[in-house]
């Protein structure tokens, strides 16, 4: 891949107006307190640095899904007074994206100060990558610098359409970006051996293309959690009620025997942890992954299987993991992912995690800082493992030279 333009590179004019779409999508409680800022943290390098080179900066980001306009539950004020604690900073809000308050409060920006707008996503020419709308959000600022690395993957205004108000020595990319990008490319082209490749989560769809991608490129192949039953399923096995997706046995078969074939060894679940229903207070028993009795499913891997994977790890000098063992969202049936989360964050590799969900289980075992890197993107990350070439990505890369 090309490189990417870089905020680093901008010659800023004095006084300059810098227009940053940032990923400021955060979870938050029924009181609207950010129950996870980490993506409020990582815009602040770029934020910091345009501060620093005497601009002024205006902050653009989505935040869920509103369904029809402005929504108060999905409004980013919660976002400015954070990002305003964590700068040390007054951070001036508008509850606007492109009306008159907005344009107001940009004319009357000063050098030096910070205006973040409200959720981009109120208006609908964002998910539809209107050039008019574009058109204005690029009118508030002379450089463009992208930063949402958890939206690149989608073709949106505020990150695809924009950019092409700006040329090559106006729009670039932010530095946790840059990052993002930089991580994920050296996974794939570079990884220290044994490369061992961890996943997980509901479902096999979701991860196949990236299975298919990854598994001439990796090692060891670890799947776990509720995808693993489709695998087990595959081999012949009685998986009771488990997540089963049914029409992607074969492709599950021969992802099995490509592993083979390419050497990758494949290691699945030994045992499970199985319950009648998914729910906190259901009896629970320890079975082989041979033994799930009918009508009950496997919701996280047993102790059998934590050693195998544990095992399998031991030697990686570089770990990706996506994807929860387990229901991690239930007590019971969190341990074999917290298990492993200790496991990888002991381990002396290179270790990578993808996944709002990965990220979650990572920080809920309190080993987010033994983490080489944890991506701020689920999708957009798990496209770039696929090989896809991301919209938001493209459209900063430089010309290739003659
Ligand atoms: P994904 O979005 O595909 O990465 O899936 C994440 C979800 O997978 C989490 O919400 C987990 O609760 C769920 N999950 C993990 N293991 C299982 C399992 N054995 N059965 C059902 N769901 C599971």
């Amino acid at each position: 891949m090309r490189e990417l333009l870089s905020v680093k590179d901008m010659n800023f004019t004095k006084d300059a107006k810098v227009f940053i779409r940032c990923d400021f999508n955060v979870p938050m409680d029924e009181y609207r307190n950010i129950t996870d800022d980490r993506r409020i943290r990582s815009a602040i390098a770029t934020i910091r640095y345009c501060l620093d080179e005497g601009c002024s900066v205006i902050l653009a980001s989505h935040l869920g899904r509103p369904k029809e306009g402005f929504e108060d539950k999905l409004s980013l004020e919660p976002v400015s007074k954070r990002l305003s604690r964590l700068l040390q900073r007054e951070v001036k809000f508008v509850k606007d994206v492109v009306g008159e308050q907005a344009s107001e409060a940009v004319d009357t920006l000063k050098a030096g100060e910070i205006l973040l707008l409200d959720n981009l996503r109120f208006e609908k020419g964002e998910t539809k990558n209107d050039a008019l709308f574009a058109k204005k959000l690029a009118s508030y600022g002379t450089y463009y610098v992208n930063d949402a690395f958890g939206v690149c993957h989608r073709a949106h205004a505020s990150v695809e359409a924009i950019t092409k108000f700006y040329d090559d020595e106006h729009k670039a990319a932010g530095f946790l970006l840059q990052k993002e990008i930089a991580f994920a490319q050296n996974l794939i082209k570079r990884p220290a051996r044994p490369f061992v490749a961890v996943v997980g989560g509901s479902k096999v769809s979701g991860k196949l293309q990236a299975l298919k991608n990854l598994l001439p490129k990796i090692d060891k192949l670890i799947i776990g959690g509720g995808m693993a039953f489709t695998f087990l399923k595959a081999l012949g096995y009685d998986i009771g009620n488990s997540l089963l997706e049914e029409n992607l046995i074969d492709d599950a078969l021969k992802i099995l025997n490509k592993g083979k074939e390419l050497g990758v060894k494949i290691y699945l679940p030994v045992d499970a942890i199985a319950a009648p229903t998914c729910s906190q207070d259901s009896v629970m028993k320890y079975v082989t992954a041979q033994e799930i009795p009918n009508g009950w499913m496997g919701l996280d891997i047993g102790p059998a299987t934590v050693v195998l994977f544990k095992e399998a790890i031991d030697d990686a000098q570089t770990i990706w993991w996506n994807g929860p063992m387990g229901v991690f969202e239930i007590d019971k049936f969190a341990r074999g992912s917290f298990r492993i989360s200790h496991a990888i964050a002991e381990s002396p590799a290179t270790t990578v995690v993808g996944g709002g969900d990965t990220a979650d289980v990572v920080e809920r075992a309190g080993d987010t800082d033994e983490i080489t890197f944890i991506s701020t993107g689920g999708g957009a990350s798990l496209e770039l493992i696929e090989g896809k070439e991301l919209p938001g990505v493209k459209v900063l890369l430089k010309k290739e030279e003659d």
